[in-house]
């Protein structure tokens, strides 16, 4: 059940900045759906025109079953949570929280049972009589959160609401988020250019790149099964290597990695010329000794090692003793204790894991 529709949308900014790109897809009621994509490539004005703040130069937004041309922004069933999470400095926390209803109309008595409902369901029961400069950042980005909640939206429309969190506060802040949408059950929408943000959080991530969605899927699906360059580089740590189609045969292609070695691996569909070799570092062996013959090998020399605790991050650089015009920086995890620079070691992978 769609709760909103975008069909067709574009939004140009003047002749030369087309900031959305004829964009078209559904988020279904109760989703938590994530818009995410490097900063610039549109994920702002995607939300913005479901707000209605700002209206799409060509094509139609249905929420909740009705088009949304020519409504107001405070007549949509949504409502919004900037990036800068502003507060009224001078209203304590149940006043911040009630603002929305009070200009409404709506009778003092329901505000207050209201606000107090908003502040529970953000931990802020004991907060109201608070000024904001009392507060924390994160509380303050919980207010925020009540103040949209008060009105009780259908789809609740977040653009990067914990960018200004610090990592830790952040990390929590995202468990609060996944719990409150559970607990009111109504559809969140977030926009973030956190990869690791989108595929905590979200039951669907759309992937944006320069206006247009690449790919919209659950996030295990989109790191197991990206369906481009772009999604395989954006999502989690990839490594890449840059080939030619050397052949294919039924379900196999054939790629020469630029002079370095040749590699088979299956593969659908028709294919020529430039591809991308991509696999995933912890699919990736590094090994003194020889691999198998059945999986991909490369030979490379240990150019830095990033030490991070619970892993390791290795970097090879390709040293075949072919004339090498490419650098094969690899990030890989190891079970080889006490890999140092200029090492040199054997990676692998299963054809089956490219
Ligand atoms: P994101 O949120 O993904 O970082 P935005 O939606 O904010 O991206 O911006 C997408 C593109 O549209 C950018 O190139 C930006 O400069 C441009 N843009 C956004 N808003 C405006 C505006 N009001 N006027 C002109 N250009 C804009
Ligand atoms: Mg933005």
């Amino acid at each position: 059940q769609p709760i909103i529709s975008i069909k067709d949308v574009t939004k140009e900014f003047g002749e030369n900045v087309r900031a959305v790109d004829n964009v078209s897809f559904d988020i279904l009621e109760g989703e938590f759906f994530a818009l995410l994509g490097p900063s610039g490539c549109g994920k702002t004005t995607l939300l913005r025109m479901l707000a209605g703040f700002e209206i799409p130069t060509e094509g139609q937004i249905i929420i909740d079953g009705l088009p949304m041309e020519g409504v107001n922004p405070n007549r949509r069933p949504v409502n919004m949570v900037f990036q800068s999470y502003a507060v009224f400095p001078h209203m304590n926390v149940e006043r911040n929280v009630g603002y929305g209803l009070r200009v409404t109309g709506v009778p003092e008595a329901e505000i207050k049972t209201r606000a107090q409902e908003a502040l529970a369901l953000v931990k802020l029961q004991d907060f109201g009589k608070r000024m904001p400069s009392q507060l924390s950042g994160g509380q303050r980005q919980r207010v925020a959160l009540a103040r949209a909640l008060v009105k009780r939206p259908k789809v609740l429309l977040l653009d990067e609401p914990l960018s200004a969190l610090d990592a830790k506060l952040r990390e929590a802040m995202q468990l609060e988020l996944v719990r409150l949408q559970k607990t009111v059950g109504i559809t969140f929408v977030i926009v973030t250019h956190d990869q690791d943000e989108a595929l905590s959080m979200a039951n669907r991530i759309a992937v944006m790149e320069k206006g247009k969605v690449k790919q919209i899927a659950a996030p295990a699906d989109l790191y197991e099964f990206p369906n481009c360059r772009f999604v395989a580089d954006f999502i989690g740590k990839m490594n890449l290597f840059q080939g030619k189609v050397a052949g294919v045969a039924g379900n196999q292609i054939q790629i020469d990695l630029k002079g370095i070695t040749r590699v088979t691996v299956p593969y659908s569909g028709a294919a020529a010329g430039d591809i991308a070799v991509a696999v995933r570092p912890e699919k990736v062996q590094l090994g003194r000794s020889e691999p198998a013959a059945n999986r991909i090998r490369l030979r490379g020399r240990v150019s830095e090692v990033a030490y991070f605790g619970n892993e390791s991050h290795i970097y090879l650089e390709n040293a075949t003793g072919v004339p090498v015009s490419v650098n094969l920086t690899n990030a890989a995890r190891t079970t080889t204790p006490n890999v140092a620079i200029g090492d040199e070691l054997w990676m692998s992978w299963d054809p089956a894991d490219t």
